[in-house]
């Protein structure tokens, strides 16, 4: 099977799923029966497919022939610094663009969040990556190299990876197609085979696509939606996907989730001083969130450069406030610590601006 988007450029052998990557073998002639052991060594032992040795040399190369390398090369890193180990990774592609990742250490492990497009479409007011439009969709392969690079990079540091959210650049639901594929060759028992509750997916709210991800994985992949605002007028003016898909869709779709047993969703919310953060609109937040099994994660508002003036982040104490808000209504809450903002790496930030 080839990119779709063009057709005659060739194969990324590391952007197929098993099931794919059969179908493609036979295409090309040679038995799909070598799908499985050729996914282990494409994707666990992390090797090139000419170095397959359970086919005929002249399998190989025909094989090699036809493939398209995968250009996603890691060219700049920025520490956070400090005591923040928070650390950016920039990664150009084959067309000169570049998309960025984030690892995030925590305690003896790893988590990578990575980016699912080039820019994106979803205008959230108060995201930095928002400001770039949507350049393109990732390919799958450009998905899962980013993901193979940090990982070898936790593994070097000692630290090795342990969760991958797609909390990057980009609307992972967006272009679902790419990302379920992803997904799937991330969780195939024969590849590098990560937990599904080690995988998280964070939608703007895309509700029919939340019920897709529901049925294609039966509630595995650890869900985050971001909700950002208590009151459906706030919330569309802050997320114009708002409109569409509003805080009643969003819920119902939250509600069908095939989550397993004693799991949640996580339920994002930025908070904007004087906004999102208003006695009004936390009220509001907590009548929505009743009965659902959902975690709320409050993000105090990172600025970025030519962020709107009415954005501001909340003063310590009214983060604070938020939290026990929330709790006195009986609402499970946690408090995102901001990180990487030294790097500009923190949530909403990353839009290729560079450090100071
Ligand atoms: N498009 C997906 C994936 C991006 S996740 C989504 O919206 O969920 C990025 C998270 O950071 C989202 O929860 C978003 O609400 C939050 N965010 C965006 N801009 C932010 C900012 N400037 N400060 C803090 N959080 C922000």
């Amino acid at each position: 099977m080839i990119d779709t988007e063009r057709p005659d450029a060739g194969v990324e052998w590391r952007g197929l799923t098993r099931g794919e990557l059969a179908a493609t073998l036979v295409e090309h002639g040679v038995p799909g029966g070598h799908a499985q052991r050729l996914f282990g060594h494409l994707h666990r032992r992390q090797a090139p497919i000419e170095t397959f040795g359970a086919m005929s040399l002249r399998q190989r190369s025909r094989l090699a022939d036809v493939e398209r390398p995968t250009v996603c090369t890691l060219v700049e890193r920025h520490a956070a610094g400090a005591s923040d180990e928070t650390e950016k990774l920039v990664f150009r592609l084959r067309d000169g663009r570049r998309v960025e990742g984030v690892i995030i250490p925590e305690g003896p492990r790893s988590t990578f969040c990575v980016s699912s497009q080039v820019g994106c479409a979803m205008a959230c007011v108060f995201c930095a990556t928002a400001r770039l439009g949507l350049e393109r969709a990732l390919t799958v392969s450009e998905i899962i190299a980013q993901i193979y690079t940090a990982r070898a990079r936790c593994e070097a540091v000692g630290r090795p990876l342990r969760n991958v959210v797609f909390m990057g650049m980009g609307e992972p639901l967006h272009h679902y197609d790419v990302t379920r594929r992803a997904l799937e060759i991330l969780t195939d028992p024969a590849g590098i085979s990560l937990g599904f509750p080690r995988i998280t997916v964070s939608t703007v709210g895309l509700a029919p696509r939340i019920a897709q991800l529901g049925a294609d994985f039966g509630g595995r992949i650890q869900l985050a939606v971001s909700v950002n605002a208590g009151r459906q007028a706030t919330r569309a003016r802050i997320m114009p996907i708002g409109t569409t898909y509003d805080l009643d869709a969003l819920r119902a779709a939250i509600a069908a989730y095939p989550l397993p047993r004693n799991r949640y969703v996580l339920l994002e919310y930025v908070l904007l001083a004087g906004l999102t953060d208003t006695p009004d609109e936390l009220a509001a937040l907590a009548a929505w969130v009743r009965d659902l099994p959902a975690i709320v994660n409050l993000i105090p508002f990172n600025p970025f450069a030519d962020a709107p003036e009415t954005l501001q982040s909340p003063a310590d104490a009214d983060v604070s406030r938020a939290f026990a808000t929330l709790r006195a209504a009986g609402v499970p809450v946690s408090v995102r610590q901001p990180r990487g903002r030294r790097a500009v790496a923190a949530c909403g930030q990353l839009a290729r601006l560079r450090p100071e």
